[in-house]
């Protein structure tokens, strides 16, 4: 067996972006060799991988071509192509998180219907071909007012996610394969990320409480730990364990929860990677979730995800009206207070809302975290000055 640390050992990664920015970061600790595949040149991880291939990973070819030069790969976006994924597992080439469970995730109603088949609670759902089959089935009152519809594959951060509330609404609908899910009076969102290696092992993040922006229809703001109710955090865990299990999965899966008004845990989604909902854990966890997923994926033994201290993470997008050569204004004034850890991912255009980087704040006082964070959220801005 090839040692896999400071040896010539590849770990190929689908995807530049800044999940995988932050998964190099934490390879460079053991000196793992890294190449990584994207079809932006000037994307977060050219500038450190070891080896840049420019190409889709949409792209069978891309994929496949890719795939043979490195030893394991693993993706930090999930809209890959899997039919190269499968070929190269023949071959030989394992990819984890694996392609059998990336296909169940991907189309999110193959991943509801997993749930009703493992009893997972999750909101009720149907499935529709297209606009016309959801319009008969308001018709013949299989499915009411409000509800939310959402595109069965290619949706992230809410895009393919609309929410009809009365007749007048319609017109919003897709007119693509979607999935139509009853409307839930919301109270919290939380997520677990779970990890588990290829001996079977597995390993929960304290659970984080999240704070949406509903101008972006993204995560604002994330307090870790949360301040839900210790049965429905245990509960949470639980529920995040099965589904790994039952996935079979190795890997990073963050598992984001809906508790309802009426006190019940749902499971909205999951993601087979690193995630947004557990940036914090860099400096505010013992193991960080990246280091955590390359345990995993690497089989060795997980690590601890005891906290450090309490944290709060928010995201920094791109300021509303500013599109053009990005600049980072008052970062200086930020770096001046105690506790405040800022990640820039490198993106050198800002564009509205566009996810630039994000910012841990750590404090064993969880009020003076959130009150440094409203500082943070108030005075740093993603400007353009073209
Ligand atoms: P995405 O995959 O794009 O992140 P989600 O399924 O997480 O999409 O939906 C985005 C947001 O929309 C959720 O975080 C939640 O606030 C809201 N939402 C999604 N599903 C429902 C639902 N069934 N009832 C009420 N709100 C929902």
């Amino acid at each position: 067996m090839k040692q896999k640390i400071s040896s010539d050992f590849k770990l190929g990664i689908l995807g530049g972006g800044q999940l995988g920015k932050m998964m190099i970061q934490a390879a460079s600790k053991w000196d793992i060799e890294i190449h990584v595949l994207d079809p932006d040149e000037s994307c977060s991880c050219s500038a450190l991988c070891h080896q840049f291939h420019h190409g889709s990973f949409k792209n069978y070819n891309d994929v496949l071509e890719f795939g043979r030069k490195v030893d394991i790969l693993t993706f930090e976006i999930e809209h890959i192509n899997i039919e190269a994924l499968k070929v190269l597992e023949k071959d030989g080439i394992k990819t984890y998180p694996q392609p059998e469970a990336l296909e169940i995730i991907q189309d999110k109603g193959i991943q509801k219907q997993f749930y009703s088949r493992h009893n997972i609670p999750t909101s009720n759902f149907h499935l529709f071909n297209n606009k016309k089959e959801i319009l008969n089935a308001i018709h013949d009152d299989i499915i009411h007012f409000p509800f939310i519809q959402k595109s069965r594959k290619d949706g992230y951060d809410g895009k393919g996610v609309v929410f009809i509330n009365d007749v007048h609404n319609l017109n919003r609908l897709f007119d693509v394969p979607s999935m139509i899910e009853e409307f839930i009076e919301i109270e919290k969102e939380i997520a677990v990320i779970v990890s588990r290696n290829e001996n079977g092992e597995t390993n929960t993040f304290p659970t984080v409480e999240m704070e949406f922006s509903s101008e972006a229809n993204l995560v604002e703001q994330l307090i870790c730990p949360s301040e839900i109710r210790t049965d429905l955090d245990h509960k949470a865990k639980e529920l995040a364990i099965s589904i790994i299990e039952n996935l079979n999965m190795v890997g990073n899966l963050a598992v984001e929860f809906f508790i309802s008004k009426n006190g019940q845990l749902l499971v909205n989604e999951v993601a087979p990677r690193p995630h947004n909902s557990g940036h914090q854990t860099i400096e505010a966890n013992i193991t960080s979730q990246f280091e955590q997923h390359l345990r995993a994926i690497l089989n060795y033994p997980l690590g601890s995800t005891k906290l450090l201290s309490p944290s709060v993470m928010l995201n920094i997008l791109g300021e509303p009206n500013h599109t053009g050569k990005v600049f980072y204004k008052n970062f200086e004034t930020c770096l001046s207070k105690e506790g405040i850890y800022i990640h820039i991912y490198g993106k050198k255009i800002t564009k509205p809302f566009r996810k630039m980087g994000h910012v841990t704040i750590v404090d064993e006082n969880m009020e003076k975290a959130k009150e440094k964070a409203k500082f943070v959220k108030e005075t740093l801005k993603v400007i353009s000055n073209d």
